[in-house]
Formats: structure tokens, sequence, C-alpha cells
């Protein structure tokens, strides 16, 4: 921990108190799979079941539920995919890249599939949505969550993202790369500058990809839970073309920020939520 608060103090300067103290322990939150349920549905069947919870004000479909999650988990709408087990902050991505039916949309890492479960939501299931992750073991709970949740008409596919056809070519793009996790840390988080290193490649490496698969005009979100510029907007700055322009994301009222390069979004670890990076890029 202490190699990784080293690197956030020199970044952050006097902010690194703030961030040190939202390296804590968060209460569940969810995002309702509105396929298969309502938020009045879910909320009413909390209420029977003495289960309290908050809204959130930046998304009608999210809720804060003050239970210990084992609780939440035994519950039948979370077995029949009503909701979906997700940090407030990880649900941002996918509502920036605001999918909409018919649109080719590609989700370049996506296992377990919390947010390609949400773009699918969000474009009451009619995006065309493919779904990659390299790794065989949460491939298979990629696809686990998808049939969960009722995202039926998504195409998984298990490879390494680097190695699509460049010949494919896609509307939008989401980039929610494989990062260091600073924004998400603990006590027990191992890092070191090596490692940070390493993920920077990785991360070079998939951004290139998406570069190339974005038809001319399309839009591609990156994000990372880490809060390190070198894994967000340095990297971000060295690899994107010229004419690349940044979207501005819209307000998110009460999401607690740090200091982010212009047009992107850096948010602070708090009790609530956790470091989160995310770019709207227009190509
Ligand atoms: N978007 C996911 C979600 O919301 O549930 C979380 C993605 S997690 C940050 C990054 C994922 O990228 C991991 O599952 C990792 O196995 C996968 N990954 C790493 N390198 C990859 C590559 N080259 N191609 C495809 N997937 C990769």
């Amino acid at each position: 921990m202490s190699e990784l608060f080293e690197h956030i103090r020199r970044t952050y300067g006097e902010a690194a108190s703030a961030i040190e103290k939202g390296m804590c322990a968060r209460p569940v939150t969810l995002r309702i799979n509105t396929l298969k349920a309502s938020a009045v549905e879910v909320t009413s069947a909390f209420d029977r079941g003495g289960f309290s919870y908050a809204r959130v004000p930046w998304y009608a479909d999210a809720l804060i539920v003050y239970a210990p999650q084992e609780e939440i988990e035994n519950t039948p709408l979370y077995r029949e995919g009503y909701f979906y087990l997700q940090s407030l902050s990880s649900m941002i991505p996918p509502l920036a890249l605001e999918p909409k039916a018919g649109e080719s949309i590609l989700d370049m890492t996506a296992a377990p599939g919390g947010k390609t479960c949400e773009l699918y939501c969000l474009s009451g299931g009619k995006a065309l949505i493919t779904a990659c992750e390299r790794d065989r073991f949460r491939f298979e709970r990629l696809k686990f969550n998808l049939q969960r949740q009722g995202a039926t008409r998504v195409y998984a596919v298990c490879k390494d993202a680097a190695t699509l056809d460049d010949f494919l070519k896609f509307d939008k793009i989401l980039l929610d790369a494989p990062c260091t996790g600073s924004g998400t840390a603990t006590e027990k988080s191992r890092f070191t500058e090596e490692y940070l290193q390493k993920c920077v490649r990785m991360q070079e490496k998939l951004l290139r990809k998406a570069l190339r698969l974005l038809k001319k005009g399309g839009t591609l979100v990156y994000s990372t839970c880490s809060i390190l510029k070198e894994e967000n907007e340095l990297l971000l700055a060295r690899v994107l073309p010229k004419e690349a322009t940044y979207e501005p994301l819209p307000p998110l009222a009460g999401v607690p920020l740090l200091l982010s390069a212009e047009g992107t979004l850096t948010v602070c670890p708090t009790e609530l939520y956790e470091g989160f990076f995310v770019a709207r890029i227009r190509l």
C-alpha cells in the first residue's frame, strides 16, 4: 500500500489524504435490470423484505442497499437477474457510451459483464453488442451473467481483443481496461511501479487496437478503476490521434471528483464511490 500512496501523494498532493480515507469498505450498490424489472418492483420487494435503501441522484436505476451482500444475494430477485450488484462508479462508462438500438458496439474487455449487461439494458436490448474477454475462466462468468440478466443477443467471444480482426468496425467501443485497480485498493493490495508499467503497456496495446476498430465519427469510452494518471490521461494524450476530441460527460450530481484533464472525469474514492476514470472520445 505504501508504494501506491507515495505515488498518489506525488500526483495529487494535498488531496492524497482524502483519497487515502476513501480506500474503505462500501455499502452494497446495485443496478436494476430494466429488461426484467422496474425500479418500483425492486424497491417494493425490498420494502416488503425490510431492506433499507437509498436512491442515487444521477441514475434512476441504481440503489444503495444497507444490508449484508449475502442477504441480498439470497433474494429470489437477485437469483432471477432482476438486478446486478455493481459499484456506482462502474455504472458511469456505459452511461457515457449512450448505447442505442441498432448500433454495433464492442465491449473489448468484458468479464464479468456488469457493463455489458448495462449497455444491453440501456439500449433496450436492441444494440448489437460483441463482448470480448481473454481469460477463459472469467469468460465463463461473463456468459453466466449474460444469461442470468437475459442479455440473450450479446455475441460473446473468448479472445485476446488485441488480436481481433481490423476488418471489423464498430459504431461505439467500450474499453474498460485492465489496470492496477488503484481506485479500489485495500490494505492488502499489492502495487509496484513495475506492475504499473506492465498495465500501461497492456492498456496502450488495447487502446491502439480500439482506435483501429472504431468507425470514423464513432465514439470510444475509455475507463479504468484506477486514479493514476499514467493509466488514464497521460496514456490518452500520448496515443490518441490529433483529430480525436474529448466529449465532456454530463454532470453527475453528487459524484466526488478529483482534478482530471479537461473533458475527462476522475472519481475520487470515498465511502460510497470507487476511484474511477472515464473519458468519452470522438474519432
Ligand atoms: N468491463 C468488466 C465489467 O464491467 O464487468 C470489467 C473488466 S476488467 C476491468 C478487465 C478485463 O479485461 C478482465 O476480465 C481481463 O481478464 C480482461 N482482459 C485483459 N486483457 C485482455 C485482452 N487483451 N483481451 C480481452 N480481455 C482482456
